[in-house]
């Protein structure tokens, strides 16, 4: 199964992807969580792209496509994968469409998660990530079972640092100029479906695997 997942910031991409890696035994591959990756280890990676992340925009064309493609090019990701977080832009997505041509690959299914901005807003501002495993959480919407810290490993949990309301607001902005026209993209791929973002987690993820199951009958 290979999967995009398309939304604004705060949509839920990275938890329906928690979800969908458990059913479908198949990798993330969340540009955001690479980048933060790099940015721990204080790479020349990390480091570039921080000055992007910390300002709320996009980290530029040449870099992102290059960790993508590489990525794509290793063995786990043949068995599918989810892509969150890229492309988000006509560049990105015209270069993932030359990307998947060479190594023979289709997307079975383009999820594209509609919720709307003071939603969003809500979501960032609350929003908690292990920095062991990854998992996200919400201090109200979704929260662990003990505060602050991990179900799965007991990590203490952290906010980061571009969630603040000030530099999400300029995110949203940046989705809105050079992210959003990707729906005009994608939208006569018979593969494109848009869900409702503003149910409980559950609800979406069902809505999400209703589609890419109905896609997969045709
Ligand atoms: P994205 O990867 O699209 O940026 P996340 O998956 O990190 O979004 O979700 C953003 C925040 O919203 C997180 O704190 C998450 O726990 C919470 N969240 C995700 N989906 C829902 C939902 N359906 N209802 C309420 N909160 C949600
Ligand atoms: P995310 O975790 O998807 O919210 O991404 C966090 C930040 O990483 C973004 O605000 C950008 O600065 C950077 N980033 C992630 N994915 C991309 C991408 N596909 N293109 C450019 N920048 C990205
Ligand atoms: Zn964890």
């Amino acid at each position: 199964m290979f999967i995009l997942l398309m939304g604004p910031p705060g949509a839920g991409k990275g938890t329906q992807a928690e979800r969908l890696i458990e059913k479908y035994g198949i990798v993330q591959i969340s540009t955001g969580d690479m980048f933060r990756a790099a940015v721990k280890k204080g790479t020349p990676l990390g480091l570039e792209a921080k000055k992007y992340m910390d300002s709320g925009s996009l980290v530029p064309d040449e870099v992102t496509i290059g960790i993508v493609r590489e990525r794509l090019s290793e063995d786990d990701c043949r068995k599918g994968f989810i892509l969150d977080g890229f492309p988000r832009t006509t560049a990105q997505a015209v270069s993932l469409d030359a990307i998947l041509r060479e190594i023979g690959i289709e997307l079975d299914g383009i999820i594209n998660i509609n919720v709307p901005d003071e939603e969003l807003i809500r979501r960032t501002s609350g929003r908690q990530i292990c920095p062991t495993c990854g998992a996200t959480y919400h201090k109200t919407l979704n929260p662990p079972k003990v505060a602050d810290v991990c179900d799965k490993d007991g990590a203490a949990l952290y906010q980061r640092d571009d969630d603040k309301e000030a530099t999400v607001r300029q995110r949203l902005s940046v989705y809105g100029t050079q992210t959003k026209p990707l729906i005009d993209y994608y939208k006569t791929n018979g593969h494109y479906v848009e869900i409702n973002g503003l149910q409980a987690v559950g609800d979406v993820f069902a809505d999400v695997v209703a589609a890419l199951e109905s896609d997969r009958s045709c």
